[in-house]
């Protein structure tokens, strides 16, 4: 039997993944797609994240020729947040798609099997002794979605993103009710509503034509507006605009 099975192949199930299997435990992590693959992010590191990696041995690769940040700037019509590292702090720019594939690399180089096109359908549980255990994941193969597999293993990480089937199927999240989301929004409209999950700069992205801000110093955000401030190349992510209101039908 497995040791630790592991539901979704991101940066929290890759970096576990190698973590365990280096370990010496027998792993399997699976996931729906199929790797490199894209995944919407504003594809920077913070300057924690830097350190964590290289704390634990996963540095290399893209990583390290990522193109280096020395922080944030947060823009509106009105208004301009920058937010620098400072004390010589860099984060790094780096597409996801390069990233999750160089971590799962990893794992997979650390002893972990790697089981692409498998859609988790929920936990495998036991409540025969009145407390619910989950024992592993009922899988699907991608394109086979009516015949399910049993994968028992001695433990069960959830690393299946912000919709985890896991967590939903166990109680342990639920959709929040607000903010809702339009069902029509704007492609960009996600990434309003991104921004405006952050304390404090709600009001500052929900207006029209609001920018959110982009790595600075050196970062390599291709789309966009750019402008020049000072000394530091500026480069805003695409504008981010609210959605346009629907027009009601009439009543009667
Ligand atoms: C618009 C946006 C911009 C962001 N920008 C940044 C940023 O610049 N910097 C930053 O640090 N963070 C950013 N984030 C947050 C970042 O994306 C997450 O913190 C990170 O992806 C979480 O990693 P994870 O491994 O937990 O989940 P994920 O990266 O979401 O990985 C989950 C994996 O599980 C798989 N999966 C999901 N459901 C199933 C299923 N049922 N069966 C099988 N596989 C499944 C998915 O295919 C995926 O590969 C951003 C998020 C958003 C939405």
């Amino acid at each position: 039997m497995l040791d630790v099975i592991i539901a979704g192949a991101g940066p929290a199930g890759s970096v576990a993944a190698t973590l365990l299997a280096r370990a010496g435990a027998r792993v399997l992590i699976v996931d729906r797609e199929t790797f490199p693959r894209d995944k919407l992010c504003g594809d920077t590191l913070n300057p924690g994240v830097v350190k964590l990696l290289q704390s634990i041995d996963l540095w290399g690769g893209p990583l390290a020729s990522a193109p280096p940040l020395a922080g944030m700037v947060l823009s509106g019509p009105t208004e301009r947040v920058e937010g620098r590292y400072g004390d010589g702090l860099a984060g790094r720019a780096i597409t996801r798609r390069a990233l999750d594939a160089w971590l799962l690399d990893q794992a997979i180089a650390a002893g972990a099997r790697f089981e692409a096109g498998e859609i988790v359908r929920g936990p495998l549980v036991d409540s025969s002794h009145g407390v619910t255990v989950v024992r592993g994941l009922v899988l699907a193969r991608r394109g086979q979605h009516s015949q399910t597999t049993r994968v028992p293993a001695a433990m069960t990480l959830a690393a299946d993103g912000r919709r985890s089937v896991l967590a939903r199927a166990l109680g342990l999240s639920r959709h929040p009710k607000r903010p809702r989301r339009r069902r029509n929004a704007h492609p960009a409209g996600r990434l309003s509503g991104y921004c405006a999950s952050r304390r404090g700069t709600r009001e500052r992205v929900r207006g029209d034509r609001t920018r959110a801000g982009g790595p600075q110093a050196g970062g390599r955000r291709a789309s966009g507006d750019r402008a020049r401030s000072g000394d530091r190349r500026e480069v805003c992510a695409r504008d981010v605009r609210q959605p346009r209101e629907r027009p009601r039908p009439p009543r009667g």
